[in-house]
């Protein structure tokens, strides 16, 4: 499915129309934006069997407490309206120095994949000692609205719009949070424009929560929890707030623990000051941090716990957590109420949920030249990844685990090491897997085989522009020519491509963008971007750690967190992931960015005609080359070219110079001149400079010298 259609129904995780840089942050660790934390038991193989056990136990302490489940709604309800609760019974396992920890999984998080880093948080709290399960709320909400609207929210829509925290924010803030027709007159009409069908969704949601959020506590507390944990990534703390609300107006209420990636450094320590709902906030990567804490409560310590905040002392702790190192060490995800809440689910059978992994953590690219508008990775840079003895046991654990083929890999980039390693051994081992991973986008053509004989049949490589001096600014390491390149060899091989167009960077000359719109016509046998839009400043970016410096001036918290949050702008300052800024010099990139936004439209309704999307095929033969091109711009549908054109245009399948075409094609420059200039005009290739790029997808690839001289072409498949 191409990218840009996939919001329809349950959409691909890593198919987000937002930038790529949070697009992308799916988070391992609870408490993590992107890549996460951890540290716990070693990976033996003792521990693929750990889940199944301690899961069984869970279900039997359910089963026990579940004589108090029913009851337990009205008592939530009638607390909420000044009733009175019954006492809360002690807590068994915590008498025995052990805490039971329930991780509720809140909207919007995407119902369509379980919780990596909840996942990772109940297997680190199970080794440390304690019991721990996840209860996937965000699956009952889109039950009872539907899949269709939810996901809608989930995963449609800029994150920076805030859409499903104010969805959450009138019960948590009642009357401190904007009316409906303010939220949707100023902050949605102007990006979103007339979408009444969101709208009708927003309200009805809304309508649901009072007795949705009943549900929800009378369901956590039926498993009673020593500590609740909420892990908040995107677009779900107004949801985690509102339920820790709930949880402490109760008598004798569970301890409530936050994290996330929403939750990192100076916003953890905003959010664990506005809101005393909030009883410890674990800020950084929680994978060392939450056991510990857990131990701690256990025992009825009182020790700092690094990179842990306590309600009314915030300011004592220490900010910075202890990060994995050792990445062997984490233990397996465990995603065993993921699945079995599916399976009991209205939704059940209308989609089947994937598998997410982590295999690393941080950026190796980032750690060397930090693209300027990443906020990926927070203080936690520093590339870490599992050997690929670990990585493939792991992967298979769990994808014969959970019988499912479809894994998406968090990873915010991909370890080259595992082309040669990993992805051999899997398509060796037999497995037909379907992967996705996030690279880097200057891979060679040999290298993306591999990985398609290992099951990659995704990518997100971050490709953003086709200018060089943009992507120059972006600090992105590649060239306009490298990401058509890659877009080409995918299509060959049949790997998905998932790209964004970015745009509004300071000191981007408006011309690069005329130049590009003029150029994404000949691509559209190619995959479209999910979306053009303008650069967002996230907190930890370069953008927003060295504002001024690049241009930036005015930067303050995304509009829409004023529309949510009853709090000043200060406390809005320290809380904010997204940021709205001005331009020093002035600009305005809506001004000259339209033409590109046109083309991708065009390039998206292409993708999607009821004729099928546009072709541009090369199949190369002992003889020359023949093309067929379906483009709107073709010249004509089928081009034979013999002789010094079938050369060139094999020689042009990756980037070529003119320098090196004269000596490789061994022709006078003007006869080269010529024939570029004709495949030029017949929209076959791309030029720049000195620099040629064929664009057809070679379906047959050039024969080589030994197949010449036997007159058999070459697959083109690996
Ligand atoms: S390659 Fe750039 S955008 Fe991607 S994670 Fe690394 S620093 Fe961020």
């Amino acid at each position: 499915m191409p990218a840009s259609s996939a919001s329809a129904s349950v959409p691909a995780p890593w198919c987000s129309n937002a930038s790529s840089t949070l697009a992308s942050s799916v988070s391992a660790s609870g408490p993590a934006r992107s890549c996460s934390n951890a540290s716990g038991p070693a990976p033996s193989s003792s521990n693929a069997s750990a889940p199944a056990s301690t899961n069984a136990a869970a279900a039997a302490r359910r089963a026990a407490a579940g004589s108090a489940a029913a009851g337990s709604a009205t008592w939530a309800a009638d607390n909420r309206r000044g009733g009175r609760a019954p006492p809360r019974p002690l807590v068994a396992s915590a008498e025995a120095g052990r805490m039971h920890v329930v991780f509720p999984v809140v909207p919007f998080a995407d119902i369509g994949r379980p919780a990596m880093g909840v996942g990772l948080l109940i297997a680190e709290a199970r080794a440390a000692g304690h019991s721990a399960e996840a209860v996937y709320l965000n699956i009952d909400l889109a039950g009872l609205v539907g899949m269709v609207p939810y996901q809608r929210i989930a995963t449609s829509f800029p994150p920076n719009l805030l859409i499903g925290e104010w969805i959450f924010a009138g019960e948590l803030f009642g009357d401190g949070t904007a009316s409906p027709q303010d939220f949707i007159a100023d902050i949605l009409m102007p990006f979103l424009g007339e979408d009444a069908d969101l709208y009708a969704s927003m309200m009805r949601i809304r309508q649901l929560l009072p007795a949705y959020l009943d549900r929800c506590i009378a369901e956590i507390m039926a498993r009673r929890p020593d500590v609740v944990g909420f892990s908040t990534v995107f677009h779900q703390t107004c949801a985690c707030l509102a339920l820790a609300q709930r949880l402490k107006a109760l008598p004798d209420p569970p301890v409530v623990v936050f994290g996330g990636a929403n939750c990192e450094g100076e916003m953890g320590w905003q959010m664990i000051r506005s809101f005393p709902w909030i009883d410890y906030l674990c800020s950084g990567e929680a994978d060392i941090s939450f056991p510990r804490l857990l131990d701690r409560l256990a025992a009825r310590g009182n020790d700092p716990v690094p990179g842990v905040l306590e309600q009314g002392a915030a300011e004592k702790a220490p900010l910075r957590s202890v990060g994995v190192t050792a990445m062997d060490a984490l233990p397996y995800p465990d995603f065993d109420d993921y699945f079995a809440r599916l399976a009991s689910s209205p939704l059940a059978g209308q989609f089947d949920g994937h598998l997410v992994f982590e295999t690393s953590r941080g950026c190796w690219w980032g750690a060397k030249h930090h693209c300027t508008f990443c906020g990926l990775n927070g203080d936690t840079m520093a590339f870490r990844s599992k050997t690929p003895d670990r990585a493939f046991a792991e992967i298979t654990w769990l994808a014969e685990r959970h019988k499912a083929a479809r894994i998406g890999c968090v990873d915010n980039i991909l370890d080259m090491k595992y082309v040669t390693t990993l992805f051999p051994r899997l398509a060796q081992a037999g497995y037909h897997l379907d992967l996705f991973y996030e690279v880097k986008s200057n891979l060679r053509l040999d290298q993306l085989r591999l990985m398609r004989a290992g099951g990659v049949t995704q990518i997100q490589p971050g490709i953003e522009s086709f200018s060089d001096p943009v992507l120059k600014l972006m600090q992105k390491g590649c060239t306009g020519f490298q990401n058509i390149q890659l877009m080409r060899w995918c299509s060959e091989l049949g790997i998905e491509v998932s790209w964004n167009v970015l745009a509004g960077f300071p000191g981007e000359e408006p011309q690069e963008y005329a130049a590009m719109a003029r150029l994404m016509p000949r691509l559209t046998h190619l995959d479209p971007p999910c979306s053009c839009g303008i650069l967002r400043l996230d907190r930890f970016s370069p953008f927003h750690s060295r504002a001024e410096e690049l241009g930036i001036r005015r930067m303050r918290p995304a509009r829409a967190y004023f529309y949510v949050y009853p709090l000043g702008r200060r406390e809005l300052q320290r809380l904010a992931y997204f940021f709205d800024f001005d331009h020093a010099d002035g600009r305005d990139p809506d001004s000259y960015i339209r033409p590109v936004q046109a083309e991708v439209l065009r390039w998206q309704a292409a993708r999607m005609a009821a004729a099928g999307p546009p072709a541009l095929d090369a199949e190369f033969d002992a003889g020359g080359v023949t093309i067929r091109d379906s483009r709107a711009v073709a010249t004509r549908p089928l081009h034979r070219l013999e002789g010094l054109a079938a050369r060139l245009y094999a020689l042009c399948d990756s980037t070529a110079t003119l320098a090196g075409l004269a000596s490789s094609a061994d022709a006078a420059p003007s006869r080269i001149e010529a024939a570029l200039d004709q495949l030029d005009r017949d929209r076959l290739i791309a030029r720049q400079g000195d620099r040629v790029l064929a664009l057809a997808v070679f379906r047959i690839r050039p024969p080589t010298p030994q197949e010449q001289s036997h007159g058999l072409p070459q697959a083109a498949v690996a």
